[in-house]
C-alpha cells in the first residue's frame, strides 16, 4: 500500500525525467477541467503526504493519490508498458519519457493555489516536520474514544503515515495501539510522531521496508513470535474502511 516513503521514492524517480523538460502531451482520459498547454514545462515533481503532485509552469498543478492502488512508471519513449493501457489514469510525454499513472482512483488539476493539499497536516516524510503544528492539529481533531491507531493515519494531523508505519511505531513506542489519544500528553505524542517521522525517512531509498534489523517488527507477522519477547503477534480490524493493525500483546500491554 502507498505510504508517504511510496509516494517519496516515486517522485524521486520521475523528478530527473520530467522537470525542466517541454511537456509534448498530457492525457487523462475522462477529465474535463484545465490541461497544461503547448509549451509548458514541468517545473516540480514533489510529494506531499499521499499526494504526487507535478507542478506546470503556467500555474497547473496535477494531483494523483494513489490509494491503494495506484503507481507511477516511467518508460523511455517507445517502450511498452508493463500494465494494460486502459488502466492509464494519466499519462505525461516529455522528451525521450513518457510517465505513466496506472490505477490512481484519485487525480485532479488544479490552480497552483488551490491544489487540494491545505487540508493536510504536515508531511512526516521531510527533513523538519513541524511536530509542534502535528501535536495541535491532534489536540484540536481527536475526540475522547480516538485512538493513537486512528490518530496516526489521520492525514489532516500528519501527512505520510499508513497502515504498515502506524503498526511498526506503535509497536516501537511500546504502545496499546487501542490507547485512547487523550491519555497521551503532548510530549508523548510528539515522541510517536517524531518516532514515525524517522521511520519514514529511513526508508526513502529504493528495497524492502525495514524499521527493525530483520525488516519490519510486526506488520504483516500475525501469529508469528514477536522479535522481542517471543509472544505471538496478534492482528485486529478496525475502522471503515477496516484497517489492520498488527501489536504484540505483552510489549504493547495496555
Ligand atoms: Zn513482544
Amino acid at each position: 500500500m502507498p505510504e508517504g516513503d511510496t509516494i517519496a521514492n516515486a517522485a524521486t524517480r520521475l523528478r530527473p525525467a520530467l522537470v525542466g523538460r517541454e511537456v509534448l502531451a498530457c492525457r487523462i482520459p475522462r477529465w474535463s477541467g484545465p490541461l497544461p498547454g503547448p509549451g509548458e514545462r514541468v517545473e516540480a515533481v514533489r510529494a506531499v503526504g499521499k499526494h504526487l503532485l507535478v507542478d506546470f509552469s503556467g500555474g497547473l498543478t496535477l494531483r494523483t493519490h494513489l490509494r491503494m492502488s495506484g503507481r507511477w512508471d516511467l518508460y523511455p519513449t517507445g517502450a511498452p508498458w508493463r500494465r494494460r493501457p486502459s488502466a492509464a489514469r494519466v499519462v505525461l510525454e516529455v522528451p525521450d519519457w513518457v510517465a505513466v499513472c496506472f490505477s490512481a482512483p484519485d487525480v485532479a488539476v488544479t490552480r497552483r493555489d488551490r491544489a487540494a493539499t491545505g487540508h493536510l497536516g504536515p508531511d512526516l516524510a521531510t527533513g523538519e516536520p513541524d511536530l509542534a503544528t502535528v501535536v495541535a492539529r491532534a489536540g484540536a481533531t481527536a475526540d475522547p474514544t480516538t485512538t493513537i491507531a486512528q490518530l496516526l493515519l489521520d492525514q489532516r494531523v500528519a501527512a505520510g503515515v499508513g497502515n504498515v508505519f502506524k503498526s511498526e511505531t506503535l509497536f516501537l513506542e511500546r504502545l496499546d495501539p487501542r490507547t485512547p489519544v487523550a491519555a497521551l500528553d503532548p510530549d508523548r505524542l510528539r515522541a510517536v510522531f517524531d518516532r514515525a517521522h524517522r521511520l519514514l525517512r529511513a526508508n526513502l531509498r529504493p528495497g524492502p521496508r525495514r524499521t527493525v534489523p530483520e525488516g519490519l517488527a510486526v506488520y504483516g507477522r500475525a501469529g508469528r513470535p514477536c522479535r522481542r519477547c517471543r509472544t505471538p503477534v496478534e492482528r485486529f480490524v478496525l475502522g471503515d474502511p477496516p484497517r489492520s493493525t498488527y501489536w504484540c500483546p505483552h510489549c504493547q500491554a495496555p
